[in-house]
């Protein structure tokens, strides 16, 4: 099997299922026990935060464990918004993901909030004057991706940041695909609060973090125990919250590496793409995206036809955004770049993982040409 699926979900790896096993096992405590089983697992929680905090340089008091990336982002955008509104106005943009548009429409639903969307270039990239223009005195927050899980489009977060700070908005950024590739560097950044997803970076499914800098009002959006210092109820993911934080140690040692690696191996394979597939068409930037984000239209080929026959070879990709997928309605990501909803409806995301070599990508590129031919047709 080629798995070019990095961005829908990747593996959990043998270290971090080392790390997490014996909090599944022997050290089953529940951290707000008072008995020694309680705090020891009350101890690993912290230390998973303490480590958590030091890749994302900030205090460990400002890492919160979720659910995953979707209930980061929720808290982020609710908590933030609710927790301390200079007004009821929220600026975001047309590339998010559903958590986050979501979140934004429920507060202009319940919460009668107005929501300003920001469009993006013919690559995906936001406009920082843009949202510095529609930045208002009433805007309690500005949410951003850092990195597009369907084009692999990296925002400029330093300067939305720069322009936030000097408005004094907060800025919430969804750095669930930037993880493991892009500097999670909160501080550098400038980032009011950041989220992150367990499952992209080699933990399981169901935990993530949001990073929020200390200070900030944060209304909850999960009620019960108090735990995660009232900001999020619920017993904690103990096993979770350790197997992030060696996931995200793991990727974050190994980053540099294999962004440059990666990156090569991308950029032979988008050359041979353009320039052997009939009706390739790159979508996002070629120079600023995700180190082992690869995505393209087809022209006149089905997107979803395509991932069909490339699975017959044993090619597991994507048509975008997997939580999307199967829906048969253009990605609103490509809309929002300009493309017509037939080329979007063409489109097919390959994002590598860590090791991916350019034999297997060589076959991926000889398969597509092999498809052309036998015009799979919408
Ligand atoms: N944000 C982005 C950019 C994502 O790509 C995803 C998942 O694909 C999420 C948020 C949601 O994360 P999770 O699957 O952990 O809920």
């Amino acid at each position: 099997m080629i798995y070019l699926d990095q961005a829908a979900t990747a593996p959990v790896r043998r270290e971090v299922l080392e790390a997490m096993w014996p909090y599944l096992t022997g050290e089953f405590g529940n951290p707000s026990s008072v008995h020694g089983l309680g705090t020891s697992a009350a101890t690993a929680l912290n230390l998973a935060r303490e480590s958590v905090a030091a890749v994302l340089n900030t205090r460990s008091s400002d890492v919160i464990f979720t659910s995953g990336g979707t209930e980061a982002d929720n808290l982020g955008i609710k908590g933030i918004a609710l927790g301390a509104p200079r007004g009821r106005h929220i600026v975001t943009t047309a590339i998010e993901h559903e958590a986050v548009l979501a979140s934004c429409d429920y507060l202009a639903r319940f919460h009668e909030f107005e929501i300003t969307v920001v469009g993006v270039d013919a690559d995906g990239v936001v406009d920082v004057d843009e949202v510095a223009s529609r930045i208002r005195d009433d805007t309690t927050l500005v949410a951003a991706m850092y990195a597009n899980n369907e084009v692999g489009a990296i925002q400029p977060i330093e300067q939305l940041a720069a322009v936030t700070s000097a408005r004094g908005v907060p800025l919430h950024v969804d750095a669930v695909q930037a993880a493991g590739w892009l500097s999670l560097d909160t501080r550098a950044l400038g980032v009011t609060s950041l989220a992150l997803s367990g499952h992209k970076v080699g933990a399981p499914k169901g935990i993530g973090v949001l990073a929020v800098r200390g200070g900030i009002a944060l209304e909850p959006t999960i009620h019960g125990g108090g735990q995660e210092r009232g900001r999020r109820s619920g017993t904690e993911n103990v096993a979770g919250a350790v197997g992030f934080a060696a996931a995200l140690e793991l990727a974050e040692r190994e980053r540099h590496d294999d962004s440059v690696r990666i990156s090569e191996v991308r950029d032979r394979f988008i050359d041979r793409v353009l320039s052997t597939v009939p009706g390739a068409t790159l979508t996002g930037p070629r120079e600023s995206r995700l180190p082992n984000s690869a995505s393209f239209t087809f022209g006149n080929v089905s997107g979803e036809s395509l991932l069909v026959e490339l699975e017959r070879h044993n090619i597991l990709c994507s048509s975008g955004a997997a939580c999307a997928a199967g829906r048969d309605e253009p990605s609103h990501v490509l809309l929002a770049m300009g493309r017509s909803a037939d080329i979007a409806l063409t489109a097919v995301r390959f994002s590598l993982t860590a090791t991916t070599t350019d034999d297997e990508l060589n076959r991926v590129a000889e398969a597509l040409v092999d498809l052309r031919k036998a015009k799979v047709s919408r």
